[in-house]
């Protein structure tokens, strides 16, 4: 019998919208921008409210009352002043109301934790006015009639009818013809310039082992060469952004000769801008397509193939920070390619390693161990001064990454590894420790993501290791 894995996955395909289910859609996107920014209002006036009764003296429990800050109670006021502020309301799907208020529900709630250190990474601002120019339109439906026709070729939505698809919708319309799928929700969006429906979809995928369920594959990730594999395999970093780059300077600077608009003076921009625009906004789309298709083949290829798969933990968004790296390292789209390893490891049966960041992958010997104290970026052979071993920087990299998963597995840290767990590597702390040939094997300390992952023997193992 085949097991089955539920996730919820995206099915994205491209339409071709007829001028007026453009202005349909467009209209949607606004009620959804004006239930949105008018709840947002409301919040604001009733924070502004207290915070100055407040500031009076007023006892807390006399302030004016607070309004609720979820998508329930957002959609309990919406629908009671609906009728003053928005009179136009049935002439769109209340899903499109709906998509404003739950947005803002998000985000506030997103704020909120924020603040109160709920939640983890980088501080929220809170909400703001969504623009008429600046936003991408956009409308989701939960309800209603949402379905792919029987020609594959065309979907209905609630109030939008039948929309062609650019491309077959096969590959959802036979899991939900087999009933191993189920819409959860659809989404039609420009994407820059591009109109696309997104389902949200509950997926029975069967459970898959890769083809080579023992194999482990170091993956040393880089410029020069998108991947170095520990397998021998190069491949090539595409670079499509410098392909691109010459195309992009004429297009620029073709649109810059243009009359653009100008907030001062009211300027409104010419048709030959708005044209211009387009053209380089479909070239810096094009970049975006060839590097996510570039992307997905080479992370599908990895994970259906190998049983364990190791990567750095590459600390990208320093490097984008630097100004001489930026550019390449975000045209190579590394912290996209660990995210679809890490997913596809699990829909694949795999695993994903991570080793630690301060993991010396380039200054380790593959050969003996040891650890140089410096290699400067330019020296592309590794030559070790301890065993005289002699080979490609990276090749070294990716065979040293590969023999991190050994070390994982047998330095007893725990239960190997189930299907699809996602582990840091627990050698934290290891670059000023240099590693002689023949020297005790390095002392394991747990890595953060043991902490969160709770094993149960991780006291035991603290102690044993001490
Ligand atoms: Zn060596």
């Amino acid at each position: 019998m085949v097991t089955a894995v539920q996730v919820v996955q995206a099915y994205r395909f491209a339409l071709d919208l007829t001028p007026v289910q453009q202005r349909a859609v467009l209209a949607h996107a606004g009620a959804a921008r004006v239930a949105h920014n008018w709840a947002l209002a409301q919040v604001k006036a009733i924070m502004d409210q207290r915070a100055a009764e407040r500031s009076y003296g007023i006892a807390d429990a006399e302030l004016t009352p607070a309004i609720g800050w979820t998508l329930p109670a957002l959609r309990r006021g919406w629908n009671a002043a609906k009728e003053g502020v928005a009179p136009w309301w049935r002439e769109c799907s209340k899903e499109a109301f709906n998509t404003g208020l739950d947005a803002l529900a998000r985000g506030l709630k997103a704020w909120a934790d924020s603040r109160s250190g709920k939640r983890a990474g980088r501080p929220v601002g809170f909400p703001r006015f969504k623009s008429r120019r600046h936003t991408t339109p956009s409308v989701r439906f939960t309800t209603g009639t949402i379905r792919v026709e029987p020609d594959r070729k065309h979907v209905v939505l609630p109030r939008l009818g039948r929309l062609k698809l650019h491309e077959s919708a096969r590959k959802l319309a036979r899991r939900l013809d087999n009933g191993t799928a189920w819409i959860m929700s659809a989404t039609v969006r420009r994407d820059r310039t591009r109109w696309h429906v997104s389902f949200t979809v509950e997926v029975d995928r069967a459970e898959r082992t890769p083809a080579r369920p023992g194999s482990t594959v170091g993956v040393d990730l880089g410029i020069t060469h998108l991947a170095v594999l520990s397998t021998g395999e190069q491949v090539p970093n595409p670079r499509h952004l410098d392909e691109a780059q010459r195309r992009l300077r004429i297009l620029g600077r073709r649109l810059s000769r243009r009359q653009g608009p100008d907030r001062r003076t009211g300027q409104r921009p010419s048709n030959r801008w708005q044209r211009a625009r387009a053209r380089l906004g479909r070239a810096h789309g094009r970049v975006a397509n060839l590097r996510c298709d570039g992307l997905h083949q080479i992370t599908t290829r990895l994970t259906r193939e190998h049983g364990t798969i190791v990567v750095e933990d590459l600390h990208v968004a320093g490097m984008l920070r630097n100004r001489r790296l930026a550019r390449r390292v975000a045209d190579a789209g590394f912290a996209e390619l660990r995210r679809q390893l890490a997913y596809k490891t699990e829909w694949n049966g795999g695993r994903l390693v991570v080793a630690d960041r301060w993991y010396p992958s380039s200054k380790t010997c593959s050969g003996c161990g040891a650890v140089k104290t410096k290699l400067a970026l330019s020296e592309r052979t590794y030559h070790c001064s301890v065993c005289g071993l002699t080979l490609n920087r990276d090749l070294n990299a990716a065979y040293n990454l590969a023999a991190l998963a050994a070390d994982y597995d047998t330095a007893g840290s725990g239960p190997v590894a189930g299907r699809g767990a996602n582990h840091k590597t627990p050698l934290a702390g290891l670059v000023a420790v240099k590693r002689q040939p023949g020297a005790a094997p390095p002392r394991i300390r747990p890595g953060p993501s043991h902490r969160k992952a709770g094993l149960p023997n991780r006291r035991s193992l603290e102690r044993t290791e001490r």
